[in-house]
């Protein structure tokens, strides 16, 4: 069924299956940071984001939003549908962090009153430059209707994540989609949800249980993959 690479991501690889429209997704340990300046590796991080990817689409699926998620395959890898990606990159913001934080001259940890969907065109030659509405779709890179359809789907899916992750304890403070087109051209949830692609904080002592552990080096990186897929479990 699995057939050749079709490309190597920095934390994924994509092969062809013998369904045009449907690819396997294979998770690897490797983690990088500030546009690939940062390499590393995260021992156990592909089998951890694999399983949870698919456990919260699977959720996702039931709460109204369509995904690519098809099967899990093996520890690391997933059948899911192909679609055409938008290259953008969905940031759901409930609290100040990271480069919001940095750009705009504020501390991490302040609460918005309300969520902060923003869009980055996905580049890494350019860096992700941050993009207003009207220059997505001065580029063509959605429909009006599309960005209003992903922009729902995303504020839809921080409210189920903000609620899931708060009854295991977790306060979810920030996290990127990426979203794609079937051929028919209806919009689903694509990549993955992990905690390489969110900001999860434990909401007793606010240590941070993501990538930004890696990021940072504040050591334990490891242990904080662990213990949010035991959280995630614990409660199943
Ligand atoms: P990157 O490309 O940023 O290094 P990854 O290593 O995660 O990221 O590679 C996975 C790639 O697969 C990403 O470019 C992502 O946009 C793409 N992708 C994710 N889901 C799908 C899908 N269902 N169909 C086609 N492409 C996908
Ligand atoms: N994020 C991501 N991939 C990216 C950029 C950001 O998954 O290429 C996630 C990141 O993990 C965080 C959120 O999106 O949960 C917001 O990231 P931010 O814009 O603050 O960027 P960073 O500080 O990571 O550079």
């Amino acid at each position: 069924m699995k057939k050749e690479l079709l490309y190597e991501g920095k934390a994924k690889k994509i092969f062809a299956t013998d369904d045009p429209q449907l690819l396997i997704v294979s998770y690897k340990d490797d983690a990088t940071a500030f546009n690939g300046q940062k390499k590393g590796t995260i021992r156990g991080k592909g089998v951890i984001n694999n399983r949870m990817s698919n456990f919260l689409m699977q959720r996702l699926e039931r709460h109204g939003i369509p995904t690519h998620f098809v099967e899990e395959l093996s520890d690391r890898e997933t059948l899911v549908r192909k679609v055409e990606i938008v290259p953008l990159e969905v940031i759901v913001r409930n609290i100040s962090a990271g480069s919001f934080a940095k750009r705009y001259g504020v501390e991490e940890g302040m609460r918005f009153g309300a969520p902060a969907v923003e869009f980055s065109y996905k580049s890494d030659e350019l860096g992700d430059p941050l993009m207003a509405d009207a220059h997505i779709t001065a580029l063509n890179l959605t429909s009006s209707e599309e960005l209003q359809t992903i922009r729902a789907y995303a504020l839809k899916i921080n409210d189920f994540l903000k609620a899931f992750w708060s009854e295991r304890g977790i306060t979810l403070v920030d996290f990127k989609l990426e979203f794609g087109r079937l051929p028919d051209g209806k919009i689903i949830l694509a990549d993955e949800i992990s905690p390489d692609t969110c900001r999860l904080w434990d909401s007793a002592t606010g240590e941070k249980l993501d990538k930004d552990r890696f990021r940072r080096d504040l050591g334990g990186v490891e242990e904080a993959y662990s213990e949010i897929m035991k959280r995630l479990e614990e409660h199943v």
